[in-house]
Formats: C-alpha cells, structure tokens, sequence
C-alpha cells in the first residue's frame, strides 16, 4: 500500500486530477471537499501529507493550515488559485510547506509531493523534537530540558513546538499569534511578548540570555539553527 494523501479540493473535477495522478505514481488518495471534514478526515486516516486548496468553502485552508499545524507537522502542499503573494506566504508562516498555482502541470505537483515526502522523512506527523539538549514530544505534549520535565500551559507549548520545528526561521508576531491563539481570538503585540517571557523563565537557564526561544529586533522570534 502506498502512502495516503489527503486531498483537499472542493472542485470535484480538481481533486479527482490530481487524486487520479497521485495515485497512477502508487500513492493512496482521499478527497475532502471541505475545511471540517478535512480536519476529521486528518484526525482518522493520519495520511502522510496533505494537498490543500486555499479557497474552501466555510473554513478556508488557511484556517486549515492553522489547526493542522497546532497537532502535526504533516507536510502542507497548499494550491491556490489566488493570484495575492500574501495569502501564499501567510500560507507559509503558518506552517505549509510549499505551494502551487492553478493552473498547474500535473508533473510538477507530483514532483512537488515528492520533494516534499523526502524531506519529511516519510510518515511521521507527531515526531519527537530532539535539539540542543531539549527534547519535545508533541504526541505526549512534554518538554525536557536536560531530562527533566518542563511543565508547559497548552499555548507556551504551541509556540515552542512551533518554533522548535522551523529552526532559524523568523517568525513575526502577527504570525506567532494566528499560529498559537488561532484567528478567532483577539490578543495582541503583548499577548505574544508576555507569552514568550513566560516560556523563557521556564525553560532558560539564564532568561535574559535566551537559547530557545531568541529575539530577532525589528523582525520577532526565531529558534535557532542546531549548532548556531
Ligand atoms: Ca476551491
């Protein structure tokens, strides 16, 4: 059997395209023709990536995105046919892995599924962080540092979660917050500052001298790169 793909397309005649040429290259394909169900859907078969239409009915797939990346960091190949360069990046700030314009050529999203897969490592959508002497569980929602238990709220684990698996990122506050709070609340700028100073004093051995969680002046917050 090949590796599910979940394919998230409310244009029958899209999705059954690229369905048909994923599955001729040996993957298994299911279709969601919404947001909800693509969460459901998601949630029951854990399929290897996901292919994700941005302009869905109802929960659009950048909302999609958002609650996918909160659990998992299956890989995101966002298609959109919106011509703006700024949903694709908001597309890429909430954690989807590359993109794909309509109309596109069937080859070039195979190839992109498959670049994607290589770079995933395969399967795994609740991988075990392991850097710089933290190790984060997603799966289980624990963090040590050293070996021992970091005890985390829900929200200072999403933001060090969703760092900690894009080292050397830059990610800006506005970003940061539709990641961990989602578009539906309302915080801001201090919501985000203060949510940092809380994960720092925690985890930090010297909080006024981060190595996790560091500031980038101007730009937001990054976890660095191993090793940087
Ligand atoms: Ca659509």
């Amino acid at each position: 059997m090949g590796q599910t793909i979940l394919v998230v397309e409310d244009d029958a005649r899209i999705a059954d395209v690229i369905a048909k040429n994923l599955e001729a290259v040996g993957f298994e394909c299911h279709q969601s023709p919404d947001g909800g169900r693509a969460l459901a859907d998601f949630a029951r078969l854990k399929p290897a990536l996901v292919v994700l239409d941005l302009g869905l009915p109802g929960l659009d797939g950048l909302e999609v995105t958002r609650r996918l990346r909160r659990d998992s960091d299956v890989p995101i190949l966002v298609v959109t046919a919106r011509t703006s360069e700024s949903d694709k990046l908001l597309g890429l700030e909430l954690g989807a892995d590359d993109y794909i314009t309509k109309p596109f050529s069937t080859a070039e999203l195979v190839a992109r599924v498959r670049a994607l897969l290589r770079r995933s490592g395969g399967t795994l959508t609740e991988r075990v962080t392991e850097t710089a002497g933290l190790r984060i569980d997603p799966g289980r929602r624990t963090v040590e540092r050293d070996g021992q238990p970091v005890p985390l709220t829900t929200l200072e684990f999403d933001l060090l979660h969703f760092l900690a698996t894009r080292p050397g990122r830059v990610f800006s506050r506005e970003a940061l917050m539709e990641h961990v709070w989602g578009s539906d609340r309302v915080v801001d700028d201090r919501s985000i500052d203060s949510l940092v100073s809380r994960v720092r004093r925690k985890l930090e051995t010297d909080p006024s001298k981060p190595r996790y969680v560091q500031t980038v002046w101007g730009a937001g917050y990054r976890f660095p790169e191993e090793g940087a």
